[in-house]
């Protein structure tokens, strides 16, 4: 694009967003090219292959699978996962405020990364959160099967408030003066939802933490058969719900 009449110019510095400024050679006149906004950031990969990949990965396949089928490095597809995961996270972030859900439900999920729990020796048990087991922490509404909120960590009481608050801070609460005009009324607090936990030692405080008295609130155990047996399947034989 050029601004005037002339045909010569010369860059001229960029603007505060990068955008390369440009001046006429003649009249003075400046004017930047303002350059179309690029979904995937610095990535030079494709968006078509990108969206192919993405698609392979939300399907289950390895990501070696993905390089097999696509011919985009498998670094590159490392790179792109971040990239597209963090923009998801922003995006859910943004979008779960302000929920009304009547209840919900949340559990740990196992899984692991490096290795499994018993490999990690002591001074890193200390030090790293991050490695052997690793939970995600979900909460699934009932009724509409939304999940508002995940969280990814150790199965740790501090974790149970952070996820809860983080819960509860993406829901409608109702406000102290939402009834009256500063008058006061006999009567007890309206309740937002109801929650059930697993029979996890922590939840109970984190949900009182994060909610008080606005929910009513249960714990579901779960019975199972060889549930000491370490990394295999258990199996459920009957459920109590407590509270
Ligand atoms: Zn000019």
């Amino acid at each position: 694009m050029i601004a005037c009449a002339h045909a010569e110019y010369r860059t001229n510095g960029k603007d505060r967003h990068g955008n390369t400024r440009y001046r006429c050679r003649f009249c003075g006149k400046t004017w930047v090219e303002v350059q179309p906004v690029k979904p995937l950031g610095d990535m030079t990969v494709p968006v078509p292959d990108a969206k192919l990949v993405l698609r392979l990965l939300t399907e289950g396949s390895s990501i070696r699978s993905a390089e097999r089928i696509t011919g985009v490095n498998r670094n590159t597809i490392c790179k792109l996962l971040v990239y597209f995961g963090e923009a998801c996270q922003v995006f859910l972030d943004k979008r779960m405020r302000g929920l009304t859900l009547t209840h919900l439900q949340f559990d740990e999920q196992w899984t692991w990364v490096g290795k499994k729990n018993s490999r990690v020796h002591i001074e890193e048990r200390r030090e790293r959160a991050d490695v052997g087991d690793i939970y995600v922490w979900t909460c699934i509404d009932q009724k509409t099967k939304l999940m508002p909120a995940f969280l990814l960590g150790k199965r740790t009481a501090d974790n149970a408030r952070r996820f809860m608050m983080d819960v509860a801070g993406r829901l409608v609460m109702p406000k102290p003066h939402a009834s009256d005009a500063h008058r006061y009324q006999a009567g007890g607090y309206t309740t937002i939802t109801q929650i059930s936990t697993d029979g996890f030692a922590a939840y109970p405080e984190a949900v009182d933490l994060a909610f008080g008295p606005y929910v009513t609130y249960g714990v579901l155990v779960k019975d199972y058969k060889n549930a000491n047996m370490i990394y295999t399947p258990s199996e459920m034989v009957g459920t109590k719900r407590k509270g």
